[in-house]
């Protein structure tokens, strides 16, 4: 078992702070020991992050030699895509065929925003006034702190360095308790694409310490975060006291919803993929399933008989399609939801608990579950459970249907499953979501910007423009033939 250093400010050192440990969820053994940040490493990382943001070093770089580093550390994760997926897996448990996804998708995203570096173009507005040329440039924001969850490592990671990078920032990157490794594995292959000293900081620690004081210092004007509504809002706090811009992806309810006329394999395929695969632990996880009643049955039938399908275990083995949880407290509070929906009346047609065999008894598996009998009032509808918990409700009108999806305190995702694309699309326009799939669930494209409506976030990452979410504009007025300033009057 190896003893991790961290990244601080272009030093790979013992953390000042307490003990942590990385342990493979599906067997409670140690990945590795490291020691988290202390506030001092905080200070020195933020501090050299502010020198190494502003030096000739990097400030003097032209885009394509900024792009040349991210797309650098792009072939040195592709060199290593098996390895990283290996470890992203004993880290946080999700299975391999998962954790490759996640790893070309970190790459991908390094190369994405490489050239969205080289193309960003600054604006020159038409003139209003004679002999006065305005330009409008775009420049970085400084010291941006990035705070990533435990479900997709690398992948949420680099969704954040990248485009700080590419915009001419420096970043301090603190990822979840539960999973330093990629992170600090990040750290390590952009110093070797030849980054410079300082510019990256990878600071594991706890949140509430650690990550707190990276958003709560001076010097740091950017709050990236990925992770709960509950600290989005208190990171929104401080940053609306420091009067800095956030770009927040948090929690979601997300709906699944099949018409009538929907291709029942089709979508009863898509549905158990939505909420099932990476265990429902997943912001985007369908876990809300509205059905036309004319297909209610048939759909559960076929749901159950493809959840009975899949294979839990070993998320290092092939063929596995469900591994476990991110570790046993977090199956508790997934069952105890269970406990609630059943309190509240839901009937449960699968699952509900762990599995029993023996062979799983070391991990936090908890099987694939499916509750009806429900209203979308109940708490299991309305509160995100992070795991593979599935609520059916049935519908008759379309505007009942309306209403039900929308209330809703969150508004990431929704899933539509009709034959009627025109239909289909007239209904995603009305859904409070930052993202409708239409006969597909849970795919992605860098390309396409991606954000929460009401409390599943502020702002959007992806798409080539969200490059400027890192970034502030400067405005310059040249006078082409100078005279004295004349007063209005
Ligand atoms: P989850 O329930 O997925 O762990 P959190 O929102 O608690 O969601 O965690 C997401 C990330 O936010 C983690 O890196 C965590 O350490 C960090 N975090 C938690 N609380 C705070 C806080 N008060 N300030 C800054 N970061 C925090």
């Amino acid at each position: 078992m190896s003893e991790l250093n961290i990244f601080v400010a272009g030093e790979w050192r013992v953390g000042g702070g307490e003990e942590m440990l990385s342990t493979f969820p599906a067997d409670g053994s140690i990945n590795a020991r490291l020691h988290a940040a202390s506030l001092d490493d905080v200070e020195q990382a933020i501090s050299a992050a502010d020198q190494a943001w502003r030096a000739a070093s990097w400030r003097g770089l032209l885009p394509h030699q900024r792009a040349l580093i991210l797309a650098r550390a792009a072939d040195l994760i592709s060199q290593q895509q098996e390895e990283l997926a290996q470890l992203q897996t004993q880290d946080n448990g999700k299975p391999l065929a998962e954790t490759r996804g996640l790893v070309a998708s970190a790459a991908a995203t390094a190369r994405y925003f490489a050239a969205a570096c080289e193309v960003l173009e600054g604006e020159w507005p038409s003139n209003r006034q004679p002999a006065l040329l305005t330009l409008s440039q775009y420049q970085p924001l400084g010291v941006v702190a990035a705070i990533t969850p435990w479900n997709s490592p690398i992948a949420s990671e680099m969704q954040k360095i990248a485009p700080a990078l590419a915009a001419g920032n420096a970043v301090i990157v603190k990822p979840a308790e539960a999973t330093p490794l990629l992170a600090l594995r990040l750290a390590q292959i952009f110093e070797q694409a030849g980054l410079p000293r300082g510019l990256l900081s990878v600071l594991p620690g706890r949140g509430s310490v650690i990550g707190e004081a990276i958003a709560r210092h001076p010097l740091v004007r950017k709050l990236s975060f990925t992770g709960s509504t509950n600290t989005g809002r208190r990171l929104a706090h401080i940053a609306a006291d420091k009067l800095i811009p956030t770009s927040l992806e948090l929690g979601g309810k997300s709906a699944s919803i099949v018409l009538a006329d929907a291709d029942l394999e089709l979508a009863a395929r898509g549905i158990v993929y939505g909420i099932f695969s990476s265990a429902g632990q997943a912001c985007i996880a369908g876990s809300r399933l509205f059905v036309h009643r004319s297909l209610y049955q048939p759909l559960r039938q076929r749901i159950s008989e493809l959840s009975r399908q899949l294979r839990l275990g070993d998320p290092r083995q092939p063929g596995i399609h469900i591994g476990p949880l991110i570790n046993h407290a977090h199956r508790e509070r997934v069952q105890s939801y269970v406990q609630l929906a059943l309190a509240e009346g839901g009937h449960l047609l699968f699952g509900g608990e762990p599995p029993a065999a023996p062979a799983l008894s070391q991990g936090s598996y908890f099987q694939p579950t499916l509750l009806e009998g429900l209203s979308n009032q109940a708490r299991v509808c309305q509160e995100e459970i992070f795991g593979p918990v599935l609520v059916m409700l049935p519908f008759d009108d379309e505007a009942e249907l309306l209403t039900q999806v929308n209330d809703s305190l969150y508004g990431l995702a929704a899933g539509i499953w009709s034959q009627n694309l025109g239909h289909a699309m007239q209904l995603a326009e009305q859904l409070d979501v930052g993202t409708v799939w239409i006969n597909t669930y849970k795919v992605f494209s860098i390309a396409t910007p991606f954000g929460g409506f009401k409390q599943s976030g502020l702002g959007r990452e992806k798409g080539r423009d969200s490059i400027k979410a890192y970034m502030q504009q400067k405005s310059l007025y040249l006078a082409l033939n100078p005279h004295p300033n004349l007063w209005s009057d």
